[in-house]
């Protein structure tokens, strides 16, 4: 548990345009910022950042939210941890507390060998640029590499001396711990108790947590004579779990976001001589093979990727099989052959920006197509090969969730192979079969709105507990919707009006009195007896009304920021939904309504609009429990029980005949 101190200090430094630049690019337009959407598709940009009410909304998929929950939603972290990611990066400390022993032993452990890992890094960097060994051994290998000053600077390159306990040495001296210089591999242990250095005598190529931590380290060798590998990386630890990782990421994420792909390399100097050419968009899953978690981390920020093939041929068929499993997680999925023995590191070191990109461009084909191609050309004609080829692609295809790319392909294959269209979606259809059902995944996820979810949610649950009447369920369920849009505007009404006057007299001493937007109906509801039907909308009403007598004489900003930041995402969404409902985007008025900026004088419309939706509201909610009396009197057969109802839907009536008498003076 982080104390709710720190956690609002983080909800109040935390700068939305600042968090989400980290993840995609903003552009100024008026006072707010926009960009197309991370959330969905989309190629006109529909995505609204408000800097002064620290909110965005999609106009396009309807997501909203604050900088907290767009840090969950766009990382998948859990409130916790994106309040973590926001507190660190504003350099907020976190205090921590009631913990298990075990959990605080395990943070600290793992806090224990970032630190360390944080000092190994600095200690290789400055080896690498002040010392003389570093200079004419470290540097002059990176120079000789073709890596200019700024790469060096900007992936943290550095240099490990060669004497075999520099680095142990160095660290015990400053107060590190043993255990940690072992547990993160950076020492290891000599039968005499003594330590040594994993990396002694390499250059140094630190590997970033996503979130820009240094958690691993990989180290090559600089003499060609000797017989050790030429690279040597930190072994699997508690804060490297080499699944997980992908080298590169936390430089790349941006530019993949932004160009929405990435490209897909072996190692770390493929991904530096890349970035160094001006492709960004790059990660190597360095030394492993392909995991499903490195795909789902690509798959965060694109569902493009290209993988870079070498020329030599020997190593593609070995990648094939990773590659189908992006495909198997919707990835779209292409692949650039690059020329006779070249690497993507001696390719763009030979040739300029213009000319690597114009290559990817120009080079890049749809995998399945590359694949068919590939196992074709080998072939020859030979039926028995052939019947292999078509059993591989056909497996390459089923594991493509979407049906209508599993379509296109499945045409493609069948010119390709001069096989019938028939005879592959029979055989691919077989396969998908015997896959596991967690494998097919539904053909299209679903994106609704939160609020739309939530009310769903709401209406469910109901339809659950009560399975044995279908009408009245029916009748609850249609109430909920009818009265749904009502429930809504009185609600804005409150978060965007909420404290404007909305009636003022005076008093017999003269003093004005008056009554506010909130105050005029909660009091109406009390008065009736009549509460929200939607779940969610009604935690809102019962939370601001809780939260006008706690602090009764804030300014309405304050009110709605409380929704806006509330730290469940489902009500700070649906909060910023309602205050930014109307009016519409592009509109660059529309986040600061004149009322909110202020003034809270007589707003002439207000003192109209809110009694009418009052009146609308408890209409609708008369309307439906007439029908609801009409249905119970065609069910009952004792006629004593006939009077009784027959005594209420006259009541209702004369309910209503008010209201619309109301309504009709109210409209004129
Ligand atoms: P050379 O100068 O001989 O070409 P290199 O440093 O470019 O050596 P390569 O053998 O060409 O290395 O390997 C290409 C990429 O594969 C490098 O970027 C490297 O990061 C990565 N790589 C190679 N071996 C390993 C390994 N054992 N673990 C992690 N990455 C590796
Ligand atoms: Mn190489």
């Amino acid at each position: 548990m982080i104390d709710s101190q720190t956690i609002e200090r983080i909800v109040e430094q935390a700068d939305i345009v600042d968090i989400i630049s980290d993840f995609i690019t903003l552009r100024r337009r008026g006072v707010n910022y926009i960009a197309c959407c991370p959330f969905h598709d989309e190629k006109t940009p529909s995505f609204v950042v408000s800097p002064s009410k620290n909110i965005f909304k999609c106009f396009g998929c309807g997501k909203a939210g604050n900088s907290i929950t767009f840090v969950m939603e766009h990382e998948r972290l859990a409130y916790i941890d994106a309040i973590k990611y926001v507190g660190k990066k504003y350099g907020i400390e976190i205090i921590e507390k009631e913990q298990t022993a075990g959990e605080i032993a395990l943070n600290s452990d793992r806090e224990s060998m970032m630190i360390v890992s944080s000092f190994a890094n600095s200690f290789f960097y400055n080896t690498l640029h002040n010392t003389d060994e570093g200079r004419a051994v470290g540097m002059s290998y990176f120079k000789e590499r073709g890596f200019s000053k700024q790469t060096v600077e900007k992936f943290q390159l550095g240099y490990s001396p060669a004497k075999r306990n520099a680095l142990s040495e160095a660290a015990i001296k400053a107060g590190y711990k043993e255990e940690f210089l072992l547990k993160t591999g950076l020492s290891i242990k000599r039968e005499d108790g003594s330590l040594c250095d994993r990396f002694a005598g390499r250059a140094i190529f630190p590997i970033h947590s996503l979130s820009g931590r240094v958690i691993a380290f990989g180290g090559r060798i600089l003499q060609t004579d000797k017989k050790t590998a030429k690279y040597l990386n930190s072994p699997e630890s508690d804060i490297y779990l080499k699944r997980n990782v992908l080298y590169g990421i936390f430089f790349s994420r941006q530019a993949i976001s932004r160009l929405d792909k990435c490209y897909l390399v072996e190692g770390y100097t493929d991904v530096i001589s890349m970035y160094a050419a001006g492709v960004e968009n790059v990660v190597a899953s360095s030394g492993t093979s392909l995991t499903e978690e490195q795909i789902k981390l690509i798959s965060r920020f694109s569902k493009n990727v290209t993988v870079l093939f070498d020329g030599d041929a020997a190593g593609i068929k070995a990648s094939l099989r990773g590659i189908d499993m992006l495909l198997k997680a919707g990835l779209k999925v292409r692949v650039v052959l690059l020329p006779d023995g070249e690497d993507p590191d001696s390719f763009a070191k030979t040739h300029n920006s213009t000319e690597l990109h114009n290559f990817l461009e120009t080079a890049e084909q749809d995998f399945l197509t590359f694949k068919v191609n590939l196992l074709n050309k080998n072939s020859s004609g030979d039926p028995l090969k052939k019947v292999e080829i078509i059993h591989e692609i056909v497996k390459s295809i089923s594991v493509i969730p979407d049906l209508i790319t599993r379509s296109v392909y499945i045409k493609e294959c069948s010119k390709t192979l001069e096989i019938e269209e028939n005879a592959l979606a029979k055989e691919i259809a077989a396969n998908r079969r015997k896959q596991p059902v967690s494998d097919n995944y539904s053909e299209k996820e679903q994106n609704l709105p939160a609020t739309e979810k939530s009310e769903d949610n709401s209406e469910n649950k109901k339809l659950e507990e009560n399975p044995a009447d279908k009408s009245t369920v029916a009748t609850v369920f249609e109430t909920n919707i009818i009265c749904n849009e009502q429930e809504k505007e009185l609600l804005m009404f409150m978060l965007k009006y909420g404290r404007t006057k909305l009636f003022v007299t005076g008093n017999k001493h003269g003093a004005d009195v008056y009554i506010c937007v909130d105050e005029y109906i909660i009091q109406d509801f009390k008065h009736d007896d009549i509460s929200f039907k939607n779940i969610q909308f009604k935690r809102i009403f019962d939370e601001y009304e809780k939260l006008l007598t706690e602090s009764p004489d804030r300014e309405q900003s304050f009110y709605a920021q409380y929704f806006i930041r509330h730290d469940e995402i489902a009500i700070s969404s649906l909060a910023i939904n309602l205050l930014t409902d109307t009016n519409m985007q592009e509109n660059e008025s529309y986040f600061v309504s004149p009322i909110w900026n202020g003034t809270d004088n007589v707003h002439i419309d207000i003192a109209k609009a809110i009694p009418k939706a009052l009146a609308v509201y408890k209409s609708k909610i008369l309307a439906m429990d007439r029908s609801e009396l009409v249905l119970r009197l065609k069910k009952t057969e004792e006629e004593p029980y006939h009077l009784d109802i027959l005594k209420k839907i006259k009541l209702i009536d004369e309910q209503r005949k008010c209201i619309s008498d109301f309504l009709d003076r109210v409209l004129v």
